[in-house]
């Protein structure tokens, strides 16, 4: 069975930076949950960060691959660099990701770990620009397909099709 990674706010969690979760209502999602599927991770928690904590944006210019490169920084709303625990974060959802045999994740849209198309501009503003975050860009580099929330119904076609694939025949 192949199991989720799934940001935690998704299902509900309160970990988000304003102490609020961002849960879907989704029967794909309830289902999932049910069948043991999904491996919840909040990688700022995990990356060091409490809740509440000021909000935080990749700076113009970069992305989560370039942040993950090193040419790119994370700054909370006081300009203060938060790229680290960013990054250590990053790197606990790969571990988990791995020691849980994870081949497909699904990540809230937006953020500056888990945005999976968009990202916040940098400026503070609201606005968002195409681009992915750090969490993604790791567990992309890492071999899993990485899917927003609103993409779930083709996430579990992607699931289904590798469940339902016949085994290869034996030579
Ligand atoms: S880091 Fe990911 S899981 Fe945690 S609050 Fe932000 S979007 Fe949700």
């Amino acid at each position: 069975m192949e199991r989720i990674l799934v940001s935690a706010c998704l299902l509900g969690q309160p970990v988000r930076y304003d102490g609020r979760g961002k849960g879907v209502a989704s029967d794909i999602l309830a289902r999932w949950r049910a069948e043991g599927r999904l491996v919840a991770i909040c990688p700022e928690l995990a990356g060091g960060f409490g809740v509440p904590r000021p909000p935080a944006e990749i700076a113009p210019g970069a992305a989560g691959a370039g942040v993950l490169a090193g040419d790119g920084v994370i700054r909370d709303s006081g300009g203060q660099d938060v790229t680290a625990g960013f990054l250590a974060g990053a790197h606990a959802a790969v571990r988990l990701a791995r020691a849980e045999g994870c081949r497909f994740a699904l990540l809230t849209e937006g953020s500056p770990s888990c945005g999976v198309e968009r990202v916040h501009g940098g400026y503070f503003d609201g606005r968002t620009r195409a681009g992915e975050g750090v969490v993604t860009a790791a567990l992309r580099q890492a071999g899993l397909e990485v899917f927003p929330q609103n993409r779930i119904a083709e996430l579990a076609r992607a699931v289904d099709a590798l469940e339902n694939r016949p085994n290869p025949p034996r030579s």
